[in-house]
């Protein structure tokens, strides 16, 4: 039997191949079930057309085993086969997919979702394996055929007798080596995590033999060992399920199962989007702040799946910063893939995606606020700052699409207010919207600043975090209303006749106090607005004293 080589740039592409292109060896697994499931899908496809084809679900399946005496893992299929020239084209060139042209041979459009396109996957397998055997029996023929390669020196093709239609590949697995345990892919809990990790949505059933254990008849003290066939993969994802199929119970296990996170969370948010990009998402408003949120150790980023195979845990472009706290996943048919499937080729899906979800995000968390309150303020403590480090970051870009979702602790209500309640209320001759700095919400109230707005009867903002302040100054204005820090010199509001007019005997006295506070201050002078209060401090420019102890207390 001839040996044939791998055509000529094969040779170098199957080095690059199995060294660099993929950064986990354990894909491999998911890239023989992905090809398993698009050879059953061509057998469903050729159904839909061929009226002597019958597509009988229960016929058509992937079955993993591993054999730890002989160290080969296998992974067969009842899918569509491969005739000889397939074999030598699909399997014998690097770089040609048999799905890609199959998809474009029969003209397959939306929902369609075959995943080969690359044509490299298959070769990942050398990333483990030494000797890859496959037997193959194409639909429609009696011949089978038996291809096997050692990687890199070519493969050799035979005449084999396969009693059913479909595919098995055997990997002989690699010697462990001192970094590299390859026994691994032969111990069956491995397996069934990398299968539940990457292809838990294959919608084929992928099964396999597991050891379980049963109490002995004669002596319940005892435990027997018995192989039970089991399918792995859960198949139909829950984002492909209609929403009404589905419970708040159904979404809850579904958060915990992925484990984003101990919680129970405030609200999920189930999309589907046809239109210009088609995908599908759960996205996860959480309850409690992860720990390490508001740490540079955290990272945002939603789970990326391409046509129900994981691709990416966590794609940051997905999340504008200011929402980095949603978790949860996107599956979409239209992304178009690097060959390593991990990068993507362009992002121009990827941002209509992303838009879509931020636009999503902004108007269930409004929806959140207007009809069920509680629930809003519980996730506003945990994520509030976020939310204004959001208007406050990228020059305010941004402020427009959050200022309708801050809110402020007020000296009115004594709870978080938002804006538009604050300017809602507005006395007609109000002209600003005011606000106090301070550490707490007690310590602002006594601050002898607040006197005059409060005695007029004006509501106020209580800022207790340090980004309050600075967040306001980039949105300047609400509704045509100005904020006034009740700290600034001129707070627009006419000061009733009293006698703490300042006289010219007390110039000499305000002179020397100044000297006495050594000149801390620019000015003392007698004040119009305090009533209960002998003295306060006040500032005239645009930075408020509260926030030049920030800025003071930034490293430069
Ligand atoms: P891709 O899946 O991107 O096309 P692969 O290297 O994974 O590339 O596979 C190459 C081709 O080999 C596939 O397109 C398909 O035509 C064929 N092939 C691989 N595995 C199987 C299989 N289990 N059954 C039928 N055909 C297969
Ligand atoms: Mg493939």
């Amino acid at each position: 039997m001839a040996k044939k080589e791998f055509k000529a740039e094969s040779k170098r592409l199957l080095d690059l191949m199995i060294n660099s292109i993929y950064t986990h060896k354990e894909i491999f697994l998911r890239e023989l079930i992905s090809n398993s499931s698009d050879a059953i899908d061509k057998i469903y496809y050729k159904a839909l057309t061929d009226d002597n084809l019958k597509f009988n679900k229960d016929d058509y399946y992937i079955k993993i085993t591993p054999d730890k005496e002989n160290r080969t893992l296998t992974v067969l299929d009842t899918g569509i086969g491969m005739t000889k020239e397939e074999l030598e084209e699909n399997l014998g060139t690097i770089a040609k997919s048999g799905s890609f042209d199959f998809k474009k041979m029969n003209q397959l459009k939306d929902g369609y979702d075959i995943i080969g396109q690359f044509g490299v996957g298959f070769y990942s397998a050398f990333m483990v394996a030494d000797t890859i055997t496959v037997m193959t029996r194409p639909l429609g023929s009696d011949e089978g055929y038996k291809w096997e390669s050692k990687g890199a020196e070519g493969y050799t093709i035979e005449s084999y007798d396969k009693e059913y239609v479909g595919t098995e590949i055997i990997l002989k697995l690699k010697e462990n080596t001192e970094d590299e345990n390859y026994d691994e892919y032969l111990d069956e809990y491995k397996i069934q995590n990398i299968i539940k990790k990457y292809s838990d949505f294959v919608r084929y059933p992928i099964k396999m033999d597991v050891t379980k254990h049963k109490p002995k008849e004669d002596n319940e003290e005892e435990f027997e060992e018995y192989v039970e066939e089991k399918t792995i993969n859960s198949m139909v994802p829950i984002w492909r399920k209609n929403k009404n199929e589905l419970t708040k119970e159904d979404y809850e296990k579904f958060y915990a199962d992925k484990h984003y996170g101990f919680d129970k969370p405030v609200k999920h948010i189930h999309m589907k989007a046809e239109g210009m990009v088609r995908f599908n998402s759960i996205l996860y408003i959480p309850e409690n702040i992860p720990f390490d949120y508001y740490t540079q150790e955290y990272e945002k980023g939603l789970e990326l799946y391409s046509s129900g195979v994981l691709i990416m845990n966590k794609c940051a472009e997905l999340l504008p910063d200011y929402f980095s706290f949603i978790k949860g996943m996107v599956d979409s048919e239209d992304l178009s893939l690097n060959i390593s499937r991990e990068m993507l080729q362009h992002d121009r899906q990827l941002k209509l995606i992303a838009k879509n979800i931020k636009k999503k995000v902004k108007s269930e968390l409004l929806s959140l606020l207007k009809n069920e309150r509680e629930k809003y303020e519980k996730f506003y403590e945990s994520f509030g700052r976020q939310l204004k480090y959001g208007v406050y970051s990228d020059f305010g870009q941004n402020k427009e699409t959050l200022q309708d979702l801050l809110m402020f602790y007020s000296s009115k209500e004594k709870k978080l207010v938002t804006l538009d309640e604050y300017v809602s209320r507005m006395p007609e001759e109000q002209k600003y919207i005011y606000y106090a700095t301070g550490d707490s919400i007690d310590k602002i109230e006594k601050l002898p600043q607040t006197e005059l707005v409060l005695d007029k009867g004006y509501e106020i903002l209580y800022f207790t975090d340090d980004v309050d302040e600075f967040a306001i100054k980039m949105i300047m204005k609400y509704k045509d209303k100005e904020f006034k820090s009740v700290s600034s010199g001129d707070l627009g509001i006419e000061p009733e006749e009293n006698e703490n007019e300042p006289k010219e005997e007390n110039s000499k006295l305000f002179e020397n106090m100044k000297d006495i506070l050594s000149n801390k201050v620019k000015e003392v002078r007698a004040s119009k607005r305090l009533k209960n209060h002998p003295v306060c401090l006040a500032n005239d420019g645009e930075v408020s004293i509260e926030m030049e102890k920030v800025l003071s207390a930034m490293p430069n």
